[in-house]
Parts: structure tokens; C-alpha cells; sequence
């Protein structure tokens, strides 16, 4: 591994978000209170180490920013006020960046001023699109009943979807790639393909529960635990709901789009039971989104904990978004189920005016994509680990000790 020296490397991480790792004194104690540090992935310290001596290629090359859930206890136990638990969330912004092949990424990171145009030019080019399209279907368009489908097409929407979809998939897939190469080093040739797939199952328990992150023991944590669960879990589910079932599932009786956009309209608002699961999952992911992105709110204004103490534009940013597309949701359905006609049609636009600029920007270039490096790198420490008890030798050289740098 080279060990040449970035002498910028603390002033470009400064535009990510650093302010104290400089006052580090190296003394260990961070590493030593983690509860997820481990032998074979010893942090915070380390990281923190890296950043003074301007190890960038070896920080490119670390697992260790996606195994902090940043609970805090280090940068509370710190003698110096170093923030050891900032740092690694500054290089989880700083990797995300560095793995993005596009650049558009570094861009949102370190320039507020382009990532609120960037924010605000998608929305606008949304806005508009739905507009012309709304202009184009006039004829056609149902002045009676709340019913957006009358204006934007089942059939149009599920396309521009899948579109959406593929393309995003496309960029997280190929930056996701890069960091698999990057943290499994020379061993992303030696590791057979079969030991991915037999630890798949060990990702995809890691996404859906979070359970890593409830294995820090601070004070405080399982409540931070369940915000960041209903979050994902919120999300995870509309998601789902709206881009892979918009047409719902024959055996439920309704599809999503219908729960969404028209079925009080069209006269159905008895025919759907409150009990219906596809229902049921919707406003779950409404109430979800709300509980974990206010209580996450909150405690960023009330800076109650080390976590929430500096945030970054990008994070305001992922909440605001986050809440304006829950609020506006939920209101598309109350539209529909009061049959506010007009209300239910600007609303609809308003959404999409929010909720397609998040997606495109978060989940390939930004926060959502933590979401998909966290769970990823877990598994491929299980992966590594696995292959080096079963075809390596445990003791002496393989694993690579704390650096006493
Ligand atoms: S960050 Fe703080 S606790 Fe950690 S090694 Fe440095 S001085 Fe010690
Ligand atoms: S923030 Fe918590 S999980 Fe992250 S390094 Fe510090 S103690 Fe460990």
C-alpha cells in the first residue's frame, strides 16, 4: 500500500465538513471506548491519524468510515475535543465523493451554492415537464374528480419510473463497484464469487434492520437507532411501493397508484379497507418519515448530542427534501379523499417537484447512498474475514494491526 503524503488533504476535507482533528494527540482512548471497533478494523483513531498525515490513498482504501454509526461516544470521551466521530462522518462524505466517477458528487459536497441550484434546477425542469404534460392532456383532463391519473398517465408515469430507476441504478451500481474494489484491495480478486453470494443474506439483514448501529451501547443511541430505522424503513417502503409496484399487487385488489391518486375520487373511497396492507404500508411510510426526519430535525437545532452538533448544508438539505416529499405525499391522498379537486393536481406537482430532485441527487451522489455503502462494506469485512480463517493464516502477518504512525 503507498504511503505517499497529500499535504492538502486537511484542507480539502476542511470543505467537507472538518474543523477539529488537528488538536488529535494520538493518545488512542476513542479506539479504545468504540463499541464497534474491532481488532481487524480498529477506528476512530486511525482515521483520525490518516487525515493529520494526509494518508488519502490509504483513507480511499478504508473500511472503517462505514463501520461508525456515529453514536458519539468517542468525540464525548475525547481529552482533546478532537471529534474523532465528525471526522468519520466527514470522510463518509469524503469517500462517497472520491468513489463517485462523475465528480457531480465532490460538486454537491463542497458547494453549497451549486447543490441549491442543483436542487432548484431539477425541481423547476420537473415542474415545468409536468406542467406542458398536464397542457398536452387537457382535453382529457378530469375537472370533477381528483384524480391526477386523468392528467399524467398510469401508463407515462410508470415509464418515466422505470426510466428514473435505471439510471439511478445505473450510477449507484458503478460508484458502489468502485468502493468494492477499493476496500477489498487485493483481495477483491482472490475472494470467490460464491462467498458473496453466501453472505449476501448478512447485507441484506444489515439494511433492513440497521442492526450494526444498535450495537453502540451510548446513552441516547436506541433512540437514535429508531429515528434512523424509521427513516430507512420509511423510504425503503414508498420506494417500493411507488416505483416497483405502482400497479399494485393483483391479490391485494388495489394498486398503489390507485391509494395514491384516484380512488376517492372515482367514487371507490369505501371500497378500499383501512386494513388493505398496501394502505396500510403507504401511511406507514408517511408516519415513519415524519417521526425519524422531525426527531433528527430537532435534535439538529436543540444540538442535542456530539451527532448533531455540526450539520452540513448537504443534511438540512436530505431532511428538508425527506419531509417536503412525505408532507406533500400524505396530501395528494388527502386530496383525493376529499376530492379537492384543483388542490390535488398542484399538490401532485409540488411532490414531484421535491421528490424527484432527492432521488436523483441522494441516492446516487449523497446521503442515500450510505444506505447501500454501509450495509455493503459490513458484508465484505464478513467476506474478507471468512476468507482469510478459511485460506489464510489467522496469526502473524494477514491481519493488519492498529498503525502506530
Ligand atoms: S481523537 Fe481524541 S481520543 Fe482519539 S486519539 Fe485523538 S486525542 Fe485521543
Ligand atoms: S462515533 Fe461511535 S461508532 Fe463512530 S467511531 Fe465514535 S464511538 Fe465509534
Amino acid at each position: 500500500m503507498s504511503n505517499r503524503v497529500d499535504p492538502n488533504l486537511i484542507k480539502e476535507l476542511r470543505e467537507y465538513g472538518l474543523k477539529d482533528a488537528g488538536k488529535c494527540y494520538n493518545c488512542g482512548n476513542c479506539t479504545a471506548i468504540c463499541d464497534l471497533s474491532t481488532p481487524e478494523n480498529p477506528f476512530p483513531r486511525k482515521m483520525v491519524r490518516y487525515v493529520q498525515l494526509g494518508q488519502k490513498e490509504k483513507i480511499l482504501k478504508s473500511p472503517e468510515p462505514w463501520l461508525c454509526y456515529y453514536c458519539g461516544d468517542c468525540s464525548i470521551r475525547c481529552p482533546r475535543e478532537a471529534d474523532p466521530g465528525e471526522t468519520m462522518m466527514v470522510l463518509r462524505r469524503y469517500l462517497t465523493s472520491l468513489y463517485d466517477w462523475t465528480g457531480f458528487s465532490k460538486k454537491f459536497y463542497t458547494s453549497e451554492k451549486f447543490e441549491t441550484t442543483a436542487v432548484a434546477a431539477i425541481g423547476i425542469l420537473v415542474g415545468l415537464g409536468m406542467i406542458f404534460w398536464g397542457i398536452a392532456n387537457h382535453a382529457m383532463i378530469d375537472w370533477k374528480h381528483a384524480d391526477v391519473s386523468s392528467v399524467w398517465s398510469t401508463a407515462g408515469m410508470e415509464i418515466a419510473d422505470l426510466v428514473m430507476a435505471s439510471i439511478l441504478s445505473f450510477f449507484l451500481l458503478t460508484n458502489l463497484f468502485r468502493c468494492v474494489k477499493l476496500v477489498m484491495g487485493d483481495y477483491f480478486k482472490k475472494v470467490p464469487l460464491k462467498m458473496y453470494y453466501e453472505e449476501f443474506k448478512y447485507l441484506l439483514v444489515q439494511f433492513a434492520t440497521q442492526k450494526q448501529f444498535d450495537g453502540c451501547k451510548t446513552k441516547g443511541n436506541r433512540a437514535r437507532w429508531i429515528a434512523h430505522l424509521a427513516i430507512m424503513t420509511g423510504y425503503a417502503t414508498i420506494f417500493l411501493l411507488v416505483v416497483v409496484f405502482l400497479n399494485g399487487l393483483p391479490f391485494m385488489g388495489i394498486n398503489f397508484l390507485k391509494f395514491q391518486r384516484g380512488w376517492a375520487s372515482m367514487g371507490h373511497v369505501n371500497e378500499i379497507s383501512i386494513f388493505n396492507p398496501l394502505r396500510l404500508l403507504g401511511y406507514y411510510s408517511f408516519f415513519a418519515l415524519m417521526y425519524g426526519t422531525s426527531y433528527v430535525i430537532y435534535s439538529r437545532l436543540k444540538k442535542t448530542a456530539p451527532q448533531f452538533k455540526n450539520t452540513h448544508s448537504t443534511d438540512w438539505m436530505f431532511l428538508i427534501l425527506l419531509q417536503a416529499t412525505a408532507i406533500t405525499g400524505i396530501l395528494i391522498n388527502l386530496g383525493h379523499i376529499f376530492n379537492w379537486v384543483f388542490f390535488s393536481y398542484a399538490i401532485y406537482v409540488i411532490h414531484m417537484m421535491v421528490a424527484i430532485p432527492m432521488l436523483v441527487l441522494e441516492v446516487p451522489f449523497a446521503k442515500w447512498a450510505h444506505l447501500a455503502y454501509r450495509p455493503v462494506v459490513l458484508m465484505l469485512m464478513k467476506v474478507k474475514g471468512r476468507y482469510i480463517s478459511e485460506y489464510e493464516e489467522i496469526k502473524g502477518a494477514v491481519l493488519e494491526p492498529e498503525v502506530a504512525l
